[in-house]
């Protein structure tokens, strides 16, 4: 793996790295011109005051609205910003219209399983391969059968480098008359999520390398029109649509403003480029790291996404080894939980997620550490 164009951009234009950052799933590095944009609208609410500041933003907002509306082929005006991608999840079910049901995938992330039970959904599971990934062929059939309100689908995992077929689910749940909803936390700058969901929604600091602390939910319009306003109340008076009251709310302004600048950046960095170098990237570090001291990846080598997850060798704590490679070495990554995918995982898990900057380098150096941190220090279960 050897850097081009598109990895010394993207390195070039954020701070340098403490150490080695293989966290992107998490949360991605900023770079200098989203941190920039972000301190400079807070400075200008402390010159003009907040609520004057935030019109001058409108259309720096606008651009970002632009931007989430290429990339999940929505309209700008069917975007909003949210906290994040549970918040966004939270807004679209709490104003459900009608009947209270939905398909998802097995692995579905656990903080979504809670979201649709406080909001009272039944949930069915949609027909997937050994992989968990939706059975297409199936699926008209399962929609026919068993027939959802609502398809809600994880387009790219948090706990395991596997896509799901967002674009052929969507095309039959179109056919079939049911709405699509694409959590597209992690799929939003990995894999093409332009694919015909009725509702998309993610989160900033991910693939996306905004500020933390905000996201954006986009519902089509002929869905929106159906949803039920909460706040104020649906038989209040007030000339609210749904969606905006949905971002009627106090909001960080800032960090919309500096997510707005993220997205512009990733696309003029080229969608299809970034996707095609992420891909790459999770075969590479793939190839490099299973069988590493005894660790394993999960996910098949050519998964088109830049996660990997390994499991440890027999008696090895993935949450200890992760403490330990930010305490002694300075690489961050994440340990994916059972509660993550409480219905799919079943032993906790490494998760490595560099971005297009990673170098050969960062990968050994995750290498060697692996092995030492088995030499080193006793990182077993207790
Ligand atoms: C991170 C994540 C979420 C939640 O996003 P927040 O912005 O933290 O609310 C939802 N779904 C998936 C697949 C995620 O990885």
């Amino acid at each position: 793996m050897t850097d081009d164009d598109l990895s010394v951009a993207w390195r070039a234009a954020r701070p340098p790295v403490a150490g080695v950052h293989l966290d992107s799933a998490a949360c991605s590095r900023q770079g200098n011109a989203a941190i920039d944009a972000a301190a400079a609208h807070a400075r200008h609410e402390a010159e003009v005051g907040g609520y004057v500041a935030a019109e001058a933003a409108a259309p720096a907002l606008n651009a970002g609205r632009a931007a989430v509306a290429a990339l999940t082929a929505l309209a700008p005006g069917e975007v909003v910003f949210t906290t994040g991608s549970g918040h966004a999840l939270d807004l679209l079910l709490g104003s459900w219209p009608a009947e209270r049901s939905l398909a998802c995938v097995p692995g579905e992330f656990g903080p979504n399983l809670a979201t649709m039970a406080a909001h009272g959904f039944r949930v069915h599971a949609l027909p997937v391969d050994e992989l968990g990934r939706v059975r297409t062929a199936e699926l008209a059939a399962f929609l026919q059968r068993d027939r959802p309100a609502l398809v809600h689908l994880t387009g790219v995992a948090s706990h395991r480098g596997v896509a799901q077929p967002v674009a052929e689910t969507a095309e039959v749940c179109r056919a079939a008359g049911v709405p699509m909803v694409l959590d597209a936390a992690q799929a939003l700058g990995q894999i093409d999520c332009a694919v015909g969901a009725d509702a998309v929604y993610s989160s900033s600091r991910k693939w996306m390398a905004g500020p933390r602390g905000v996201g954006f939910l986009a519902v089509r319009d002929t869905l929106a029109q159906r949803l039920v306003r909460r706040i104020p109340p649906a038989d209040w008076d007030v000339p609210f649509g749904v969606l905006a009251s949905f971002e009627h709310v106090e909001a960080n302004l800032a960090a919309r403003v500096g997510y707005s600048v993220a997205l512009g950046e990733y696309v003029a960095a080229g969608p299809e480029r970034m996707r095609a170098r992420l891909s790459m990237i999770g075969a590479a570090t793939r190839s490099r790291l299973d069988g590493v001291a005894g660790w394993r990846v999960c996910e098949p080598a050519d998964a088109p996404t830049a996660i990997t997850t390994l499991s440890p060798p027999p008696g090895v704590d993935p949450a200890r080894v992760r403490s330990w490679l930010i305490a002694e070495r300075r690489i961050v990554t994440t340990v994916a939980e059972v509660a993550r995918a409480p219905f799919e995982l079943t032993a906790p898990v490494l998760r490595v997620a560099p971005h297009v900057d990673v170098t050969a380098a960062d990968l050994d150096a995750l290498a060697d550490a692996l092995a030492g941190a088995l030499a080193e220090a006793p990182l077993g279960d207790n």
